[in-house]
């Protein structure tokens, strides 16, 4: 039986009230949807996150698989290394990146990626999972048990991340396979947005009734709101129920869009 893709995506990304540069950046194409979060002096997180962005964009032409995303993402980490050492300047940046892609091998499947602490949940129902465990320090102190997800969110090395792209040795990105499932809901996000709002503000958020769209945009004047402290980016993903044989994907936003430069 052929498996039926349906899909609507809804992205927003803000600068927010205190940085003067939007590094963050997303895509939302038919097939892959990414958050990309740069860091670096001079603009130059605003470079790594869209070369990666660039990179990994490529893989929606067509079903995806692991391999494929593994070798992108090694793509965009000599990509950023090698316009690093062409510009000493921004020797040093380097960018997160988390995804949702549909993969060809299962068929019917999703596989979430990420490098960094940039996110991907699911909603079902009012329930919200984080998918991703963060590479950071103090997502590592979490899981050892030394601090409380709590203490996590005021902790000072709460914003030290151990793994990026534009690293040496190149990161490794987790990866893990689910099923697709009609009326759930995907969500990608920079630290801009649980960095500001909670768990179960987001849950209230995504769970209202809305379009990808609006739980897009929603979400991120939100943080903005909140304080917005730092860059927020948000890419919602409806997988919606469908009867269509061939895959269907309707994108509400513009593919690419990366912060200001
Ligand atoms: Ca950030």
């Amino acid at each position: 039986m052929t498996r039926v893709w349906r899909v609507e995506a809804g992205a927003a990304t803000d600068v927010g009230q205190v940085r003067r540069l939007n590094e963050d950046g997303f895509f939302a194409g038919r097939r892959v949807f990414l958050v990309a979060d740069g860091m670096g002096g001079h603009a130059a997180g605003d470079v790594a996150s869209s070369l990666t962005l660039d990179v990994l964009s490529a893989l929606d032409d067509e079903l995806v698989t692991r391999e494929g995303i593994r070798n992108a993402i090694s793509r965009a980490n000599e990509a950023v290394l090698a316009y690093a050492a062409a510009h000493p300047d921004t020797r040093g940046m380097g960018t997160t990146v988390a995804g949702v892609a549909m993969v060809a091998d299962p068929p019917g499947h999703w596989v979430i990626f990420h490098v960094g602490d940039s996110r991907v949940y699911s909603l079902e129902g009012s329930e919200l999972t984080q998918l991703t465990i963060d590479h950071s320090e103090v997502a590592e102190l979490v899981g050892a048990g030394v601090i409380t997800p709590e203490e996590a969110a005021t902790h000072p090395a709460r914003n030290v991340i151990t793994r990026a792209v534009g690293e040496w040795p190149p990161p490794d990105a987790d990866m893990v396979l689910i099923p697709s499932r009609p009326g759930r809901r995907l969500m990608i996000c920079s630290d801009g947005l649980t960095g500001e709002i909670e768990d179960e503000e987001i849950a209230a958020f995504l769970a209202s009734p809305r379009p990808a769209d609006e739980a897009a945009t929603a979400l991120v004047r939100a943080a903005v709101d909140h304080g917005g402290r730092d860059n927020v980016t948000v890419v919602v993903i409806d997988e919606a129920p469908g009867a269509d044989e061939q895959p269907v994907v309707h994108t509400t936003v513009p593919r690419h869009q990366s912060g200001g430069r």
